[in-house]
């Protein structure tokens, strides 16, 4: 199944859903495909990566930064690659984001693809064209915004996923649904993970729902002026609980979810029996939704987040479930809270 979609910049990505890697020869004739994928990907499907098409990165958001950019880059110049490829990411959010970048500089700017092969990558990070790198600790910091030729996505790979890294991709399927429609939070909650990890028709619904709710924001706001913000629903504490404890970003995302929650009953419409909605909906899908950590740690990082403007610091909340908006609060407050929903741990 494919599909053409025009973004606000005048590129026009192809989506294949459901379509088997093999395919893309036959689906992008005339262009040599360099491959860009990582070690773990690599070693679990050797047979899909030519030696001489294919850079293999070190895995991992670690790897995510500049040293691996220019592995990239002299990887690319060795091989002698001109204007005239195409270069595919096939991995996770990691090595989308890179393929992406470096897509997007080398000889001032190459046509490049996606396979995503984790279920985050799938519904988040190959879709909406931000790409980039960290510097030490500071997220994508280095980025362009620039829209992918193509994105494939072959269900088959998610069958090697660990399953925290499967369950992962569910809390941005979730916030998909919390932030623009009930009705995908209704189906979210007629099944299971496991329905979707053994019905690959059900899960194509799933992920090409989940597909469409983001591409819809980033079409309507691609440099996130405003709209594309709300996006960050659970992100802002997420972000900072990822920094500082061992957390996949879909474990910390569900918390900073359920702070949200929080946060929304008292500030925005949000009712209580909502908020309790969703959070069942998070343990359902096996997401951590205790508020179990340090808060001083993660107050620190936080502080320098760069949604603080001054006293304020801009939150997604929820007025009701399917519909965001943005609100600056104050700094204080958040710090007061947080301290009051984990206990007064020290
Ligand atoms: P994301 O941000 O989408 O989680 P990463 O690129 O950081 O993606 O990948 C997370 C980890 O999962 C990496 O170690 C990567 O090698 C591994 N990985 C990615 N896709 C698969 C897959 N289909 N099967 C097994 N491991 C995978
Ligand atoms: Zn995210």
């Amino acid at each position: 199944m494919s599909s053409d979609l025009l973004f606000p910049d005048g590129t026009v990505t192809r989506f294949f859903f459901n379509t088997p890697f093999f395919s893309l020869d036959n689906l992008l004739p005339g262009r040599p495909l360099i491959f860009i994928t990582d070690r773990n990907i690599k070693k679990l499907y050797p047979s899909l990566f030519p030696p001489s098409r294919t850079v293999v990165l070190p895995p991992g958001e670690t790897h995510k930064n500049r040293r691996t950019v220019n592995y990239i880059y002299k990887s690319l110049l060795e091989m002698n690659i001109d204007r005239s490829a195409t270069l595919v990411g096939v991995g996770g959010g990691s090595v989308t984001d890179l393929t992406g970048f470096t897509a997007a500089t080398y000889h001032r700017g190459l046509t490049f693809g996606f396979v995503p092969t984790t279920l985050l990558a799938a519904v988040d990070a190959a879709i909406g064209g931000k790409n980039g790198y960290n510097m030490g600790k500071i997220k994508n910091c280095i980025g362009t915004v620039r829209q992918p030729g193509f994105i494939l996505w072959d269900f088959s790979f998610f069958s090697t996923l660990p399953e925290r890294e499967w369950i992962s991709g569910f809390a941005e399927i979730i916030k998909h649904g919390a932030i623009s429609s009930s009705s995908h939070l209704d189906f979210l909650e007629q099944h299971t993970s496991d329905h979707f990890k053994h019905d690959k028709l059900l899960l194509a619904r799933l992920v090409s729902e989940s597909v469409r709710i983001k591409t819809d924001f980033v079409i309507k706001d691609q440099n996130e002026g405003g709209m594309r913000k709300l996006l960050n629903f659970g992100h802002t504490l997420g972000h900072a609980l990822e920094h500082s404890c061992k957390l996949t970003h879909g474990e910390a995302v569900s918390r900073g979810m359920v702070y949200a929650l929080r946060l929304s009953e008292k500030i925005s419409s949000l009712n209580h029996e909502e908020a309790l909605r969703l959070e069942a909906l998070l343990k359902h899908y096996r997401l951590p939704t205790a508020m179990d950590f340090k808060p001083g740690p993660v107050f620190k990082i936080l502080a320098k987040d760069k949604k603080k403007r001054g006293e304020l610091i801009d939150f997604v909340l929820l007025e009701t479930l399917g519909h965001a908006s943005l609100h600056p609060i104050s700094f204080e407050k958040v710090r007061k809270d947080l301290y009051d929903l984990c206990c007064n741990r020290p």
